[in-house]
């Protein structure tokens, strides 16, 4: 029988991790075509073994040294087009994006452009580049599958609906480990504390992401390119226990949620045998035992990153790339602890204000607005010392 052939950038990660967690579960149906990662050439190699890869990509050049140094018989791309010359090379059926950060755009486009499926869980590709990446799938016939859980909520509850019929989207978010906090207990927060999510174990991007409430505003992004939405009908509600991953409110007044325990296992399978439901042996919600279900209005005055979002979101142009690289530039500097945790979206903030806006035509266009907010946040934070 044809198993698909699996292509995972950022196997060593959270999602990648988790990704080989189930094509392990499925011998008979997946099979590894290729695995890329960063630094960790350790684990890259451990992985390669483990799933007969031959064709790997390292992005740094010393890593990938170290690595043809002990795994000879493995094909290692490196450098700046290893990602790229990996996916062309490997012959995937499905690339996993589970690069954190902006980083993995240019393999996605890649991807598409060979006409493969892409399954996203790297959000950030879409908050830079939504507009290119999707007229990239499009052109190509190549399908882009959510692995974001509220995005793949929405796209469950989507089955068999027209976009059209979509009135509002219900985004749910866990609010984060400082939901109930203060403002002047948030100006004191270390990253050790951020790291700490409530409910997701997940890479430390994404976590402080979530703390900060800019994950929710990434994927508010996510939401517009996938499912054709407008920003006004995206509604972020807090809900803390991340049972009810999002809702989708029809045009008729029903609203449909999609439910399931806090495990990427669940989404990650969904996108990889899409359109198929093959069963698995994950833990089952208790509703009876979760008791209550909670709702409620975010603070954005508290989390102001999730209305910078929106912020740059409608004002379009680059503005997005720049909420993005000014995000992961403040958020590198906030885990060095080289700023403080309200500092992330002051940064970005000013780092919106300051920025002359250009048109996104294509790749180029992303990158010198993405250079000029790691410059700009980098040259604050610097000043400020
Ligand atoms: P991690 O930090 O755990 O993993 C990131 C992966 O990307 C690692 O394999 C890392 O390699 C690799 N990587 C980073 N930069 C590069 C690069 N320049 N070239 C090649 N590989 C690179 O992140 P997560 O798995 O948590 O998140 C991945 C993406 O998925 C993010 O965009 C996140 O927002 C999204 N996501 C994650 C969720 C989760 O539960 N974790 C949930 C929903 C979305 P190395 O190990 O060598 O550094």
């Amino acid at each position: 029988m044809y198993r698909k052939r699996i292509l995972i950038l950022g196997s060593t990660g959270s999602i990648g991790r988790q990704t080989l967690d189930i094509v392990q579960n499925h011998p008979d149906k997946l099979v590894v075509a290729g695995l890329a990662a960063n630094h960790n050439w350790r684990l890259l190699a451990e992985q390669a073994e483990q799933f007969a890869v031959t064709d790997v990509a390292v992005a740094d050049e010393r890593a990938a040294g170290e690595l043809r140094d002990v795994a000879a018989a493995l094909e290692v791309y490196a450098g700046p087009d290893g990602l790229d010359n990996l996916v062309r090379n490997s012959r995937p059926d499905l690339v996993v994006a589970a690069i954190s950060g902006v980083a993995g755009l240019v393999p996605v486009m890649t991807a598409l452009e060979q006409r493969c499926d892409v399954a996203l869980a790297n959000k950030e590709p879409l908050v830079a580049a939504g507009e290119l990446v999707t007229t990239a799938a499009r052109r190509a016939g190549a399908q882009l599958l959510p692995i974001d859980s509220e995005i793949s909520a929405v796209f469950q509850c989507m089955q068999g609906e027209q976009p059209s019929s979509i009135e509002k989207v219900l985004l749910t978010a866990s609010g984060g480990p400082f939901a109930s906090y203060t403002k002047e207990q948030l100006s004191a927060v270390t990253a050790n504390q951020a790291l700490k999510h409530p409910t997701w174990q997940m890479g430390p991007k994404v976590t402080v992401d979530s703390a900060t409430l800019m994950n929710k505003g990434f994927e508010i992004f996510e939401l517009k390119w996938l499912f054709g939405l407008e920003f006004d009908q995206i509604e972020v509600v807090i809900h803390h226990q991340s049972i009810i991953h999002s809702l989708v409110q029809f045009r008729d007044g029903s609203l449909l949620a999609q439910l399931g325990l806090p495990d990427m296992r669940l989404p990650i399978q969904y996108a990889l045998f899409y359109p198929e439901r093959v069963p698995s042996d994950l833990e089952r919600p208790d509703l009876a035992a979760t008791g209550s279900l909670t709702f409620a209005a975010p603070d954005t005055d508290k989390f102001p990153c999730l209305r910078l979002a929106y912020q740059a979101g409608r004002s379009g142009q680059s503005y997005p790339a720049v909420l993005n690289a000014a995000d992961e530039i403040a958020v590198k500097l906030f885990l060095a602890s080289k700023i403080g945790f309200a500092d992330m979206a002051r940064f970005i903030d000013q780092a919106l204000q300051e920025h002359e806006p250009h048109p996104i035509g294509d790749l180029a266009d992303v990158q010198a607005a993405d250079t000029w907010a790691r410059e700009y946040v980098t040259a604050l934070a610097a000043n400020r010392r």
